[in-house]
């Protein structure tokens, strides 16, 4: 470009110039860095500065520094207040001073769950951060008031009865009190779901509703059902009841996404890299997300696995190895592969209020050629296996693939690896896997504990294992079912080990220090979309990705580390999410006004009353 060094005449024609440069942007990542002050020869303009923070890089060759400047959804310098404010202020810039805030680079889970959680998310009661049973009870008291004609009060998961005081769910009887008329549905992870009166009715459940093959219903004396559902050997019966209930039309499902995009925002998470689910088919569950890109108004980078039906695996995955666009560059959304149900025979029921699973004979001839398809075609995968048993079969086969199909060098992943053995992560780290870690022992570690003993639970899982044995790892949720959507309880977890109900139950030795958990939970998962070099650090040429944080996450209690929150989340330069003294530079939230008018709406569709809401059960095995 001819003007390249020409002193820019004002903001705008600076920014235009570099604006039709994509590639300016990326060049940078690659050119050996410099601080501000240093490459300040001609002086640029920066859309934005935020000052007078204590900013943790994670950039090795400046890990802290007081300021940073942006421009066209970069960073473009970093230094201290002066340096940075001497090169890059100009007309047009904004500057934001962060009164000595902790700041760090965004927060990326590796394992979740955000697509679908998006659209439900308005429909549902989150208890994820509820302390007792009275709480509890009174949350549905208060949402069944407020619950329009035909709508259930629906809690999906993402939380234990170990965080509650009472160390118990509430019983049936106490939530029929509480909720006699509306519909209530209470999911306790993928283990068991509580329905009261109300829910029984509608769902129309009787002494004659025969018990599916994937669960147990509690019956009384008569034979009825009181209301208890168990996922008993799998999960199919709690995926049933929930396909039972009313769901979002497109406008409200598209509303429900904003929001719980800014919930994640609100923590600050600025991208995952979501895992599927069931229930998830791409294209077509992918819509509202495409529309928000589309629009500009995704405020969370997404990566996602395409996600196969089952009995129709094999199928999906070839079609998806076909059409998923799996080289797009895309950084606000992309695929990331397929996963983390390649095939449901080789799918591991991770409920620990239940004894471990024994994968079917079948799983080999099932998950052979699908690998094969994938190793063949070098398409990135991830795999979700809980016990080191599933994962040493799932290897037997990868590592016979990979023998005859040499040639595939995509990152693939783990996912949760809770009892690998040291042999096991050898193995992994031999044929180039990485592990992607959540924090599933918070909630369910104490019935881990109490089935397998503590020693067990020391070891579970083995960070420290992973990484002695050389096996890349980031940190995640896999919210918003298995486990709550907050970072910062499973930052505290990695930190400290401890768990819901139980004191410190993961050993010293699997747990990390402050820095080393959160570069699991920004570097790590920038790893395995391979966008090492432009997320997961605060640093000349990276992605404009940053939470600001309303305490400071290095010095505070390592008990308060659960409270924390971002006050200003930053995504592409974009503010998306403002606390305090920062609200007013974030975008209006979405109303509760406008989320009452598209559940209206989901009222009216929904529910049946045939008397046997599991026919179809039998086909959801996955608690994903
Ligand atoms: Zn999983
Ligand atoms: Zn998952």
């Amino acid at each position: 470009m001819a003007n390249d060094h020409a002193e820019p005449k004002g903001g705008m024609s600076r920014r235009s110039v570099l604006g039709l440069a994509g590639i300016a942007a990326g060049a940078l990542a690659l050119a050996p860095r410099q601080s501000a002050a240093a490459s300040g020869h001609s002086r640029s303009i920066a859309d934005r500065i935020l000052l007078n923070g204590k900013f943790t890089t994670l950039d090795a060759a400046r890990p802290q520094v007081e300021a940073v400047a942006v421009r066209d959804g970069r960073i473009v310098g970093t230094g201290s207040s002066r340096e940075v404010t001497r090169s890059w202020l100009g007309t047009g810039t904004e500057v934001v001073d962060l009164e000595g805030r902790r700041v760090i680079p965004g927060l990326i889970d590796s394992h979740a769950h955000p697509i679908r959680a998006g659209l439900s998310h308005t429909l549902e009661l989150d208890w994820s951060h509820v302390r007792s049973v009275n709480e509890a009870l009174s949350s549905l008291r208060q949402h069944a008031s407020a619950a329009q004609e035909g709508q259930w009060v629906r809690v999906v998961g993402g939380f234990s009865k170990y965080q509650f005081r009472e160390q118990r769910l509430p019983t049936l009887a106490e939530i029929n009190a509480a909720v006699p008329d509306v519909p209530v549905f209470v999911l306790h992870l993928y283990d068991r779901a509580l329905l009261n009166r109300a829910a029984v009715n509608r769902l129309g459940l009787t002494a004659d509703t025969p018990t599916p093959n994937g669960g147990w219903i509690e019956r009384d004396a008569a034979g009825n059902p009181t209301g208890l559902l168990v996922a008993q050997p799998d999960a199919a019966i709690l995926y049933g009841t929930i396909a039972q209930m009313p769901v979002l039309d497109a406008t409200g499902q598209e509303l429900s996404t904003r929001r719980y995009f800014s919930r994640l925002n609100a923590y600050g998470i600025t991208g995952a890299i979501d895992a599927g689910g069931g229930g998830m088919v791409w294209p077509d569950s992918y819509r509202i997300v495409d529309g928000l890109h589309e629009r500009n108004e995704l405020t969370l980078r997404l990566a996602f696995h395409g996600f196969p039906r089952p009995g129709h695996d094999y199928e999906d995955l070839a079609r998806y190895v076909n059409e998923l666009p799996l080289d797009s560059t895309d950084p606000m959304l992309k695929s990331n592969g397929v996963g983390e149900v390649l095939v449901f025979s080789a799918l591991d029921f991770e409920d620990f209020f239940q004894p471990r699973p024994e994968l079917p004979a079948v799983m080999e001839s099932q998950l052979e050629p699908a690998l094969r398809l994938l190793v063949e075609n070098n398409v990135p995968f991830r795999i979700h296996a809980t016990y080191d048993e599933s994962i040493k079969r799932v290897l037997k086969v990868l590592e016979t693939v990979r023998r005859d199909v040499p040639g595939y060098n995509r990152r693939w992943i783990v996912d949760h690896a809770e009892t690998a053995t040291r042999s096991t992560l050898d193995r992994i780290a031999a044929l180039g896997g990485s592990i992607s870690v959540q924090h599933r022992m918070v909630y369910q570690g104490v019935a881990f504990a109490e089935r397998y003993g503590t020693e067990a639970a020391l070891h579970s899982p083995p960070i420290g294992d992973m990484i002695a044995a050389g096996v890349p790892w980031a940190a995640g949720t896999d919210s918003t079912r298995a486990s709550g959507d907050s970072p910062w309880t499973a930052l505290w977890w990695l930190v400290t080990g401890k768990v819901y109900g139980g004191a410190r139950l993961l050993g010293r030795e699997h747990r990390v220090s402050r820095i080393e958990a959160l570069r699991a939970w920004t570097g790590g998962g920038a790893w395995m979309t391979s966008e090492e070099d432009s997320k997961g650090r605060i640093a000349p040429g990276y992605h404009a990705d940053l939470a600001v944080l309303n305490a400071d996450y290095f010095s505070v209690n390592e008990d308060m580390i659960p409270e924390i929150r971002s006050d200003l989340t930053m995504v592409a330069g974009r503010i998306v999410h403002g606390a305090g003294r920062f609200t007013h530079l974030a975008p209006p939230p979405v109303t509760d006004e406008a989320v009452a008018a598209t559940l209206t709406a989901a009222a009216a569709g929904g529910s049946v009353n045939n008397g046997n809401p599991f026919q179809d059960a039998s086909s959801w095995t996955c608690a994903c």
